[in-house]
């Protein structure tokens, strides 16, 4: 049985105190949810915060992205150890903004989730289509792409430590959700790409969340497909009721 995993991603929003806030509000909404993880990938600037804030419960802290160096010249960039020490326990790589936005590559995102494995942070990976590439009947090509690249060199044991976000691009921040049934498919998929590469127990194990407008209206009918092990939520997690109500579902 896969423990289900709901995360959040606050992508660039909230300030420290807006943090403290929402904290104040959630731990008491999700003290006994003890049916899954449950994840925030805070801003840099407020990671410090959310640890403190989420100290003795049981919300795990997030990095939004890493670098692959573990110190050096690259101004502006975090390091995996530098996550590590402020508390964080995963972190997001991949995100198809930093994909779209900040040209990530599958190759960076390879070297990132190598990075973040040698310290222990648990790397939770995010691969999507575009809408141009599913109308063109391409979900699957770019999916194995992303997947090849993105997991190239790692080993089963390796890979046992990865979380999967599978994250339609047209269905972020759009409202447009992936319907049960699209995102049970791809999630199919994905995992067959997981038994191909890695075998099982890796297969089976591996946890793969849907992402792309998960509101506290459509998660039940998302965490009922058999292959959706959780969720990974933008908008939504940014108010402690909502995201709640999505831990909760
Ligand atoms: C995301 O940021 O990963 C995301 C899925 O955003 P939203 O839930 O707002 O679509």
């Amino acid at each position: 049985m896969r423990r289900p995993i709901i995360a959040g991603n606050w992508k660039m929003y909230k300030t420290a105190r807006e943090t403290v806030e929402f904290f104040e509000q959630f731990k008491p909404l999700v003290k006994i949810s003890h049916h899954c993880d449950i994840v925030i990938a805070a801003p840099f600037t407020v990671l410090v915060d959310a640890v403190k804030a989420a100290e003795g419960s049981n919300i795990a802290i997030a990095a939004q992205d890493l670098f692959w160096e573990a110190e050096g010249a690259y101004t502006g960039e975090i390091s995996p150890l530098m996550l590590v020490d402020v508390g964080c326990r995963y972190t997001l790589v991949g995100h198809s903004e930093r994909r779209q936005l900040f040209g990530e590559t599958n190759q960076n995102v390879n070297k990132k989730i190598k990075a973040a494995l040698s310290v222990n942070l648990t790397p939770i990976v995010c691969i999507g289509e575009m809408l141009e590439e599913r109308e063109a009947n391409q979900t699957q090509k770019v999916i194995q792409t992303q997947f090849l690249e993105g997991f190239a060199g790692l080993t089963a044991q390796a890979f046992s430590r990865i979380i999967l976000a599978y994250e339609p691009v047209w269905a972020i921040g759009t409202g447009r959700t992936a319907t049960p049934e699209i995102a049970g498919e791809v999630h199919e998929y994905i995992r067959g790409l997981a038994d191909a590469s890695f075998g099982q127990p890796g297969a089976r194990n591996l946890r793969i969340l849907y992402g792309g407008s998960v509101k506290p209206d459509n998660i039940k009918g998302l965490m009922a497909q058999a292959h959706v092990d959780g969720a990974l939520v933008g908008g939504a997690s940014l108010n402690a009721d909502s995201f709640g109500s999505i831990v909760n579902f």
